[in-house]
């Protein structure tokens, strides 16, 4: 195994993997003892937020010697934290193990506190409005990577506020479902009671339409919020906005979304980016409109003003946020048959769209 970090495992892996460990010397330990040892050992990291193995005060010095000599606490150090001048959200830069960067995002709402995570290092789908695709992707983030970006935002704020954050969303750097394996385990981890125990009906995961691995989700246990990045009505345009979007059809995403609200009976959020001129004219607002009428289920638009990240062009037109005027005309119209949203992305002042902040770092890093 490449990382041995101890928030890189489910409970049942952590219990198994100190089984298979132990028993080795001692096959008198029963299923018990390893219950109550992984239970204890959730309960310092996940509910007391304890990153000092030596702090496990209630295990015995020797379980907590093996412990530190099995396993690494951290697989992140915060690298750099940007307050809002808003006081509406905080943007944490990540390193990993590599000198990577990754960033993650606490949003602030009067009622709930978000964390917007990311799930891998750049993204390959490279979208021509986000500032994550620009170099492709170097990697799938670690569940480890995955944990404690929220781990280490949640024992932030707790010692900051004594707050809790109550929600996530996959919305960050890269494609939550182009590592699979790595977003189901965090599920697991975030849902878990004995971890951070958030709800399910509180977690989104965004994907710019990864058909296959829709229909696999909707089969999953966790019944969570689904997204999905449309960006267009329209193939053409959204093949040109979303490289990736050649592989898979609209119609074989919006498929796909039917079963997985077959499956979970929760509303699908549908993401819309209205860029001036390409995405927000009538013509496209009331396309919107006749696709999704076409479809079973529950729909939720949010409209999305495109946050520049530079001089970006797409068939020479500048990319550009639309003006007041038609957001509200695309608005107003999509509301007469969906229930509609604009979401102003918070933090605008410190580059709180996903890959802005490590693209500024990437910019101006040296080697
Ligand atoms: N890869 C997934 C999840 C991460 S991106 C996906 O694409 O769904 C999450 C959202 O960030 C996307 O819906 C995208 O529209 C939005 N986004 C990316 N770059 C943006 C920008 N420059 N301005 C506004 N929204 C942006
Ligand atoms: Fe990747 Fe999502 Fe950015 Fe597109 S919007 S490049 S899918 S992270």
């Amino acid at each position: 195994m490449r990382f041995y970090y101890l928030k890189g495992y489910t409970y049942n892996e952590l219990k198994n993997l100190i089984k298979n460990i132990l028993t080795k010397d001692n096959s008198n330990l029963n299923e018990n003892f390893f219950d109550y040892r992984v239970d204890q050992v959730f309960n310092w990291i996940y509910k007391k937020y304890e990153e000092n193995i030596d702090n496990f005060s209630n295990l015995s010095k020797n379980f907590r010697e093996f412990l530190k000599n099995s396993f690494k606490m951290n697989s992140l150090e915060i690298y750099d934290i940007k307050f809002s001048k808003y006081n509406d959200s905080i943007k944490f830069l990540f390193k990993t193990e590599d000198n990577e960067y990754i960033e993650s995002v606490l949003m602030k709402h009067p009622d709930r506190y978000t964390v917007c995570l990311s799930t891998q290092v750049g993204c390959n789908v490279r979208c021509v409005f986000c500032a994550s695709g620009i170099n492709g992707v170097k990697r799938n983030l670690e569940l480890s990577e995955i944990i404690d970006q929220f781990f280490l935002i949640q024992k932030f704020i707790y010692l900051k506020e004594n707050k809790r954050v109550s929600n996530i969303v996959y919305m960050g750097m890269g494609e939550p479902l182009f590592n699979y394996e790595n977003l189901i385990k965090s599920l697991e981890i975030f849902t878990h009671d004995k971890a951070f125990n958030i709800s399910n009906r509180n977690i989104t995961v965004s994907t710019s339409g990864v058909v296959d691995k829709i229909y696999s989700l909707a089969d999953e246990k966790f019944k969570v919020k689904l997204a999905i990045s449309l960006h267009s009505p329209f193939e053409h345009k959204r093949q040109k906005l979303i490289p990736l979007a050649k592989k898979y059809t609209i119609q074989q995403i919006l498929k796909a979304v039917e079963y997985y609200f077959l499956k979970t009976k929760k509303r699908i959020t549908i993401e819309y980016i209205l860029l001036k001129g390409i995405t927000d004219t009538p013509e496209d607002a009331k396309e919107l409109v006749n696709l999704l009428k076409n479809y079973n289920f529950k729909v939720f638009i949010n409209l999305i003003p495109y946050n520049s990240i530079g001089e970006v062009y797409l068939d020479s037109i500048l990319l550009e946020q639309s003006d007041m005027e038609s957001i509200n005309r695309f608005y107003e119209y999509v509301k007469k048959y969906f229930e509609v949203n604009v979401r102003w992305s918070l933090g605008r002042d410190i580059n709180a769209a996903c890959g802005q902040l490590r693209r500024n770092i990437l910019n101006t890093r040296v080697n």
